[in-house]
């Protein structure tokens, strides 16, 4: 079936944001439409996080409105569509007793209530989860033992695993070596491509970002770019705001 492109998943009106008296996050406006690989980059401390983790629910705005799939964000009941893979979700301890199909399968609790036993249709999604990302041999692997690529995997495993229509990542790449990186962002392709997988994608990685992404969303504290990723680094506005201009940015913070 085809992406309707033109249908609008996540909508944010006006939020702003403060944890203290500071606003972190001002007045912001941002659609997010199926079928949209949505980059979402800006400098550290920009308030990328507090977006997202605004967008899921988990902090709630002083300000404005966000609707999921055309619903208020308090009437919103079908997070199986949303999947998170938050920030430093690598780097497990050596020592975390589960396998990574446990990791996976605590994926599926989220669809099928936390006390109910996981029947032949979720060990199923598991496992199809873990071929989607490549990792079906490690399913009986400690996920402590896996480099941070592996891991970052099954965590992407973990969030297909209860079907979503839109992934919200954080940072996935950080402690991730530069070759898993570019394996990490060919996958990201595939799922948005090949699986009509929304996604967005909070990096700090600007130049991978405008590379891979369809579009593009600056936040630091306001929106400062909202537009096509090839426009970007022509965008004399955008140099103007970084001062150094943003290839300067890109690798110096
Ligand atoms: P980014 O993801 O762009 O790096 P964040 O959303 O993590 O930015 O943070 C935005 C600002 O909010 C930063 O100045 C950060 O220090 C501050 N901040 C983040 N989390 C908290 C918190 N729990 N309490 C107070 N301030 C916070």
């Amino acid at each position: 079936m085809p992406v309707d492109h033109t249908k609008t998943i996540i909508e944010l009106k006006n939020i702003s944001f403060a944890y203290q008296k500071e606003h972190v996050l001002r007045d912001i406006n941002l659609q997010v439409h199926l079928g949209d690989y949505l980059g979402m980059i800006g400098p550290n401390g920009g308030g990328k996080t507090t977006l997202l983790k605004i967008m899921l629910g988990l902090l709630k705005p002083s300000q404005g409105s966000v609707c999921l799939f055309s619903q208020p964000l308090d009437q919103f009941r079908d997070w199986p569509k949303i999947g998170y893979v938050p920030q430093k979700a690598v780097n497990f301890d050596a020592n975390f007793p589960a396998t990574v199909y446990e990791v996976v399968a605590m994926g599926r609790y989220g669809k099928r209530g936390l006390f109910r036993r996981l029947n032949a249709s979720d060990k199923k999604m598991i496992l199809e989860s873990l071929r989607q990302v490549e990792m079906i041999e490690y399913k009986d692997r400690i996920i402590g033992d896996l480099s941070g690529g592996q891991q970052q995997r099954v965590f992407i495993a973990r969030a297909l695993s209860s079907q979503p229509q839109v992934i919200l990542l954080d940072e996935p790449t950080v402690g991730v070596d530069l070759k898993a990186q570019e394996a990490f962002y060919q996958l990201l392709q595939k799922l948005n491509q090949k699986l009509n997988l929304t996604l967005v994608l909070v990096s700090h990685d600007i130049d991978v970002v405008a590379h891979e992404a369809t579009e593009l969303a600056c936040v630091n504290t306001t929106l400062i770019y909202d537009k096509n990723p090839q426009d970007f680094l022509k965008d004399d506005r955008l140099k103007l705001l970084y001062g150094h201009g943003v290839k300067y940015i890109l690798h110096n913070h």
